[in-house]
């Protein structure tokens, strides 16, 4: 049970639909690569299929499209290092990831054939970490950091931590719904070894047919090891853009202690226009959900502006403001007043 990694031997598993025939490597970036766990998945579940199988969709560009929409290479300030915002910054640890999502946002990077960010990259960026105190949080990404053999990714963390133990680090990984396998309990140990400031997990679950025996096992993993686990999902259209598909999802996540951190709107990369849902849709989602959702189950919906970095997409529930009386609409659409604390009040 190998990798796929051509059309070809997907067809042997599968009988390939004719968009997904004509889909052209040479057209994008980011090649087919489908871990061997996915390989049963993707033959009992459309969901998953759509988000790893190419389609010829992809070779279409629609105006308004950028390579690099989050331009993150005007912020890369040392190689792989994204420092966007004042307190956190991007590494981006390998440009392999364990299976490729055709929605990819990072396909300028992802699947490139670089590999892993050598020893001499690392200790450039521990040095940039030194000097930056302001940065506060680490993402560790990519591609996936977690399909890194545990020795370097050791290696990594340790040159981190010997400079920065008071850095919080985030392991951004699809691994645990991609190959969860990987998710073993010596990776956990090693974790656990470096842990004199949290380590978070940042996953990415789109769809409960996601969810399996096995992404549980390597889910609770995690949590178990004391390593609390965030779920980034990206709304993808004709996949997740219902509320009932993302009420499920997100009251499974909870259940398996994950706690559903951002809804993605789809970022204007090239090539993954198929995907993106209309804001107006979006929204009209983000308010049925909060209405469904618990706080806990209820994730921000957000979307990275070309050039101008994430912003939160809220419905507003406030409807007027005078001399202190705020009115505001509920969830349930009833108005409702809010009496202001009197400036000279004591
Ligand atoms: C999203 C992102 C972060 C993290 O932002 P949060 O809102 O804290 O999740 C950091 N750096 C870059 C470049 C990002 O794109
Ligand atoms: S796991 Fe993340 S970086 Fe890798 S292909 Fe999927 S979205 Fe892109």
């Amino acid at each position: 049970m190998n990798t796929i990694s051509t059309l070809d031997s997907l067809s042997q598993i599968l009988t390939l639909r004719p968009e997904e025939m004509a889909w052209d490597g040479n057209c994008g970036v980011l090649p087919i690569k489908i871990s061997a766990y996915l390989k049963q998945l993707i033959t009992e579940s459309e969901a998953v299929r759509r988000q790893y199988i190419p389609t010829l969709a992809e070779c279409s560009t629609v105006e308004g499209d950028f390579p690099d929409p989050l331009s993150e290479e005007a912020h890369e300030t040392v190689p792989r290092l994204i420092h966007r915002y004042e307190n956190r910054a991007a590494f981006l640890v390998t440009d392999i990831c364990a299976a490729y999502c055709r929605h990819c946002f990072r396909r300028r990077f992802t699947g490139t054939f670089q590999g892993p960010a050598t020893r001499e990259e690392v200790r450039a960026v521990a040095n940039y970490l030194a000097e930056h105190k302001e940065i506060r949080e680490l993402l560790l990404t990519g591609g996936d950091p977690l399909t890194l053999g545990i020795g370097e990714l050791e290696e990594m963390i340790a040159c981190f931590r010997s400079i920065r133990p008071d850095l919080v680090l985030r392991v951004c990984t699809r691994v645990p719904f991609s190959d969860p396998s990987r998710i073993t309990s010596s990776l956990i140990s090693m974790l656990q070894r470096h842990n004199s400031s949290a380590i978070f997990a940042m996953v990415q679950c789109n769809h409960p047919d996601e969810i399996t025996a096995e992404s549980r096992a390597a889910i609770s993993r995690f949590v178990d090891g004391g390593i609390p686990v965030f779920n980034q999902s990206v709304l993808l259209k004709g996949i997740n853009d219902s509320a009932d598909v993302l009420e499920e999802l997100c009251n499974t996540l909870v259940s398996m202690r994950v706690k559903p951190h951002y809804l993605f709107q789809g970022d204007l990369v090239v090539g993954t226009a198929h995907f993106r849902v209309p804001l107006n849709d979006g929204f009209q989602l983000e308010a049925e959900l909060r209405r469904r959702l618990s706080g806990l189950a209820m994730p921000t919906y957000a979307v990275d502006l070309p050039g101008g970095g994430k912003i939160p997409l809220v419905t507003s529930y406030l409807i007027d403001e005078q001399e202190g009386v705020w009115k505001f609409r509920n969830t349930q659409g009833e108005e409702y007043l809010y009496f202001d604390a009197k400036k000279d009040s004591p």
